[in-house]
């Protein structure tokens, strides 16, 4: 049996083939007018019941040359297409590389030939020189290499977590053709991580030793990554979520880098955790091959779900709570603008604090999460707004290029002359975004020079300013050279990056994920904020030598609020437990479980009467006192590209108990897709343990 590409929910299908095939081959079969690739699931010498011989097709063609998918692996999506509440085809299919649907025999042969006289080859060249282990270092990998359980390894930003990872790897690999997954969030974000690897591990295994598996990559590029994993041939998969997927028979070590990271958390198909897969996978490997296989979760600002596993034992937490080199945490500035001058963009007392950091030589940063010059367009006179037609949003100005454009759709267009309205000329701005901080900075520090004498430089980072291939690597190199003084971005000038001269973060207007509905808005914004205050002071020697303690300031008209006073603190582990004891009182996970319904449809109205008429359908369903069904709600942002958006939210106590309603469920969720209130139904998905509600 195999399980073709695009199947919906169905079953599997059955083919008759000359050979026994073993579970995992790969196979092409007819289905319809097409060809399409199949794996084998299961090879029997009589046909399924109810069917007769002559009624099956036969197998096309096998994948000769290519090895079967392995037990371990057919297991993993086998879960994930159950856990996450999706057909097996599905699942299986998007965990293979998308190029290789398209190969044909001899190409697939072509291949296989080149990677075959590409087994990696040692160096030459002497391996890298390896720093000497701090004592915590030291510590946690000698704990980490007795470990029964998933490793939650708690370490502070600059302690020298990578360097743990690099270790731990180093040790896997000394067992003949063992291989290491390493995921993180964005690796397009920290080519320094990848560098580090590499340099690590090419001169001792060879040059294509290290491969990386992301959605940045070309699918050829993927097909090769994926070939050289499954093949044996690369020993480490450096990827973001999707790698958690790759076909990897000899995983003895995975790393789960910035375990917190929501991008962990696929948006669409099969909304899996890579985070959660990947404990999965590693005990899967040690259950049912008796293998070893640690598995360390790594972050300052661990997931509240993976905090409370370690609470309770389910996880073992190792701490590196100092920096390497003994370095200092930076200082929190808390800057209250209740009692800063009304309108200050940057108050004053930051202003001044940059300044003395650029007089001497040191870097700032400055996080806005917000990109573009401002987040709407506002005519004074008939307010009008740059409300986009397809959604339920505002289109944001951006100035460099003068376009009205659309973050959730797309949508483009050229910022009217006049307010379109009205016709008022006075068409103003209304927020700020990073390019009107970065405008403002270049202002403010005019007549500002370098201690060479030179003018300050200010630049900014962020989705916009990235776009171009190349441009990140450039921007990154022109702040590790130190060209640049100042840099303004996004979220993504606080990721992993490993600056040296870094005196002075600031983030200028955290406030908005004080109130936001969402519970886990706290914790996103506690690991922001304190990922971006660990890019400074991370050269102790640096630090010690300007003889000033580096800092995190933060503008705010809420300095009390509990988040800011843990950050100041820098206790996690308090902010943790506020948070734990606040959703065990509301029955919130990790305490509680739940799945989200989404539905789109052509109106709000339909969205809504397919959730709640499938929530009334499943009164009679086993199982269905065990969980809590909401009444359907429009998403916060109700209409994206002319879709209306809704959503239904199931709650249950425990996650078996969520588990067995959502499978008694399924059938009756695809029955109600036809019925006449749902008419005008796009799609419908199940979100399990959603990032977001
Ligand atoms: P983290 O990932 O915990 O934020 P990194 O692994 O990036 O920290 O380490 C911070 C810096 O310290 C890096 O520049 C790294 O090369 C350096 N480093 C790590 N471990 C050691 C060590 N044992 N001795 C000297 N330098 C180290
Ligand atoms: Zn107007
Ligand atoms: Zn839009």
């Amino acid at each position: 049996m195999s399980t073709p590409a695009h199947s919906g929910m169905g079953a599997n299908l059955s083919y008759r083939s000359e050979h026994t095939l073993a579970p995992g081959t790969l196979v092409r079969v007819p289905l319809g007018q097409r060809t399409v690739l199949g794996i084998v699931q299961d090879c029997s010498d009589t046909p399924p019941q109810g069917l007769a011989e002559t009624q099956t097709k036969s197998v096309q063609s096998v994948l000769l040359g290519l090895p079967a998918l392995n037990a371990e692996w057919l297991q993993l999506v086998h879960f994930a297409a159950r856990y996450y509440q999706r057909s097996l085809g599905e699942v299986a299919m998007s965990a293979l590389p998308a190029a290789l649907k398209d190969l044909d025999e001899a190409q697939l042969a072509r291949r296989l030939k080149k990677h075959a006289s590409q087994t990696p080859a040692p160096h030459e060249a002497q391996p890298a020189v390896q720093p000497t282990l701090s004592a915590e270092q030291a510590q946690v990998l000698n704990a980490l290499a007795q470990a029964e359980r998933p490793v939650l390894l708690f370490g502070a930003t600059g302690s020298g977590k990578t360097e743990v990872y690099l270790r731990a790897a180093e040790t896997a690999l000394q067992a003949t053709d063992a291989q290491v997954l390493v995921m993180v969030p964005e690796i397009n974000l920290t080519p320094q991580l990848e560098a580090r690897f590499r340099e690590r591990f090419e001169p001792l295994l060879g040059a294509g030793a290290v491969v990386c598996l992301h959605s940045g990559m070309t699918p050829a590029q993927r097909l090769g990554s994926w070939l050289s994993a499954h093949m044996g041939q690369a020993r480490i998969v450096l990827g973001t979520r999707m790698a958690v997927f790759a076909s990897l028979p000899g995983l003895r070590l995975i790393v789960v880098d910035e375990e917190h990271d929501p991008s962990y958390k696929s948006q669409d198909g099969a909304r899996y955790s890579a985070r959660d897969l990947a404990i999965y996978r590693a005990k899967q490997i040690t259950d049912t091959l008796g293998l070893r296989c640690p598995v360390v979760l790594g972050s300052a600002t661990p997931s509240i779900e993976s905090w409370h596993a370690a609470e309770q034992g389910r996880y073992l937490r190792l701490d590196m709570p100092s920096r390497i080199g003994g370095g200092a945490l930076p200082q929190w500035r808390l800057l209250d603008m209740n009692h800063q001058p009304k309108g200050a963009v940057i108050a004053p007392p930051l202003l001044s604090a940059m300044q003395d950091r650029v007089a001497r030589g040191e870097q700032c940063l400055v996080l806005l999460n917000r990109r573009g010059y401002a987040p709407v367009l506002s005519c004074h006179a008939c307010d009008w707004k740059s409300s986009c037609p397809h959604c339920s949003a505002y289109r944001v100005f951006h100035k460099f290029d003068r376009t009205l454009r659309c973050h959730h759709c797309g949508f483009t267009e050229r910022v009217p002359r006049a307010c379109p309205d009205c016709g008022n000329l006075d068409i103003a701005p209304v927020g700020r975004g990073t390019e009107q901080i970065e405008e403002h900075l270049n202002a403010v520090f005019a007549d500002v020079r370098r201690r060479d004498g030179s003018p300050v430089r200010v630049a900014r980072m962020d989705a916009d300013s990235t776009r171009l291939k190349g441009s990140l690597q450039a921007q990154l190199e022109a702040m590790h050279s130190g060209e640049v003084d100042i840099l303004v971005g996004t979220q993504m000038i606080a990721k992993g990056h490993d600056f040296r001269r870094m005196g002075l973060v600031a983030s200028i207007n955290a406030d908005s994920a004080l109130f936001a509905s969402d519970y886990k808005a706290p914790e996103r914004l506690f690991a922001l904020l304190m990922q971006a205050a660990g890019r400074a002071g991370r050269d102790a020697e640096f630090a010690a030598a300007q003889g000033v303690a580096c800092e995190m300031w933060v503008q705010t008209w809420h300095p009390e609020h509990a988040v800011f006073q843990a950050l100041k603190a820098h206790d996690y582990p308090r902010f943790a437990s506020e948070q734990l004891a606040e959703r065990a009182a509301a029955g919130m996970p990790p305490l509680g479980h739940q799945a989200l319904v989404r539905a789109d449809a052509k109106t709000q109205a339909a969205a809504q009467a397919f959730l709640n008429l499938a929530a009334a359908a499943a009164a009679d369903l086993p199982h269905r006192e065990d969980v809590t069904l909401y009444p359907a709600v429009p998403l916060a942002i109700q209409r994206v590209a002319n879709v209306e958006r809704a959503q239904l939210l199931v709650e249950a106590v425990s996650r078996s108990a969520l588990q067995r309603f959502l499978q008694a469920w399924q059938t009756t969720l695809l029955h109600t897709r036809s019925a006449p209130e749902a008419k005008g139904l796009v799609r419908f998905a199940v979100d399990v343990d959603p990032v977001s509600i």
